[in-house]
């Protein structure tokens, strides 16, 4: 099969579909892989290194979508990308259909095979394709704290780490799933008094094996979330209902209870956020003072580490990627339920049962 593996055009984003050692991968496989000039610059590929990999380097983006039988992506396309799809061409990338009409029919009119990331499932559950940067956002979150902690970004002035002979910072982290799990295992190596809170007693359960003493756990009602919110030097909020807009949990008086110069992180903030005073922000921007409590609320975390993410990512698309070209979309999907389930859109209609009832399409 040829693959095709264009630059990434929305505003900011330096990731790329496919790393050099993906497509050498691909290519051992037996397929011919494109990749747009200067595809893998945002992430320090350069186009020699995936020559050497065996990749073709293309000037013309048009060239691959015109004879790629498959394109490989990060972001979902642009409507410049929409406008080159074609009938029978597979995409394989982020969509996030269901709030996006315009992109769904652009899909659904050019007739081409759209197969989406965060729909594709795990044998043990969950969203494997999408874990990875659930896991880079958490990791994340403290890095972006601690900074937003400095007096000069408008913080408390407080070291998460402390140093011999001063106290650590506290860090209360909201939600024990993978972007709490993840801040929290960053947090406690730091050295902070980290607390994870979540209302899932196994959830609980699971974080207070791993982190023995490094951390402690704390049911989330709403009396020990008061008072650990107005404790903490950074907070951050991991929490997610699925399918559902993220619960308020901090309000705006409980800022008031707050240390002045405190921070918050809301990772959660692509589901609307869980502190009330929150809205998205951008890397350019990342913060904003609310009654004296810093707020970080970047929408796509990720981004900024776009290296450490397209590793990540490319670790779990990488192998339904052979797959759908070693056998086939159709065969691929028949041997495989879960990559089934990332099938989105497919010669002209809605295939993904949440997308189109979301968006009036039928099956
Ligand atoms: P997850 O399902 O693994 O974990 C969510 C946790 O929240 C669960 O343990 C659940 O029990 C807990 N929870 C739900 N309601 C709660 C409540 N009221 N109080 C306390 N805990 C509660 O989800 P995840 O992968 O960790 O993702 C968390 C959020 O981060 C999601 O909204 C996700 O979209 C978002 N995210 C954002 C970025 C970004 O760049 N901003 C990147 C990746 C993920």
């Amino acid at each position: 099969m040829r693959i095709g593996c264009p630059r990434e055009i929305k505003n900011r984003e330096y990731r790329v579909g496919l790393t050099p050692e993906s497509a050498k991968e691909l290519v051992a496989n037996g397929h011919e892989v494109w990749m747009e000039t200067g595809a893998g610059a945002g992430i320090g590929a350069y186009d020699d290194q995936y020559v050497a990999c065996g990749a073709k380097v293309i000037d013309n983006v048009a060239d691959i979508f015109a004879e790629c039988e498959m394109i490989v992506k990060v972001k979902e396309p642009q409507a410049e990308e929409i406008a080159r799809l074609r009938e029978g061409q597979v995409l394989y990338t982020y969509l996030h259909l269901a709030p996006d009409p315009a992109q769904t029919e652009g899909l659904v009119k050019s007739g081409c095979t759209a197969i989406a990331y965060e729909t594709v499932t795990g044998p043990r559950g969950g969203l494997p394709l999408l874990k990875p940067m659930s896991q880079v956002a958490g990791r994340m979150s403290i890095q972006a704290g601690a900074n937003a902690l400095e007096k000069v970004h408008g913080g408390r002035g407080v070291l998460l780490g402390g140093v011999p002979g001063v106290m650590p910072g506290k860090v209360v982290v909201i939600g024990g799933g993978v972007v709490g799990f993840n801040a929290a295992q960053m947090s406690a190596g730091l050295g902070a008094d980290t607390v994870i809170m979540d209302l899932n007693p196994e959830v609980l359960e699971k974080v207070g094996t791993h982190f023995e003493a490094r951390a402690s756990t704390r049911f989330a009602s709403k009396a020990n979330l008061e008072e650990a919110v107005a404790e903490a030097d950074m907070v951050v909020g991991a929490v997610l209902v699925p399918g559902a807009a993220a619960p308020k949990l901090v309000s705006r008086d409980m800022l008031k209870t707050m240390k002045p110069g405190a921070v918050l992180v809301d990772v959660a903030i692509d589901q609307g956020g869980c502190f009330e005073t929150s809205k998205p922000t951008t890397h350019d921007e990342p913060t904003y003072v609310v009654d004296d409590i810093v707020h970080y609320c970047v929408a796509n975390m990720p981004g900024a580490v776009s290296r450490t993410s397209t590793y990540a990512l490319n670790n779990v698309t990488l192998p339904h990627a052979i797959r759908i070209a070693n056998l086939g979309w159709k065969e691929a999907m028949r041997r495989d339920p879960h990559l089934a389930q990332g099938l989105n859109v497919h010669a002209g209609r809605v295939t993904y049962p949440a997308v189109a009832s979301e968006l009036g399409y039928d099956l």
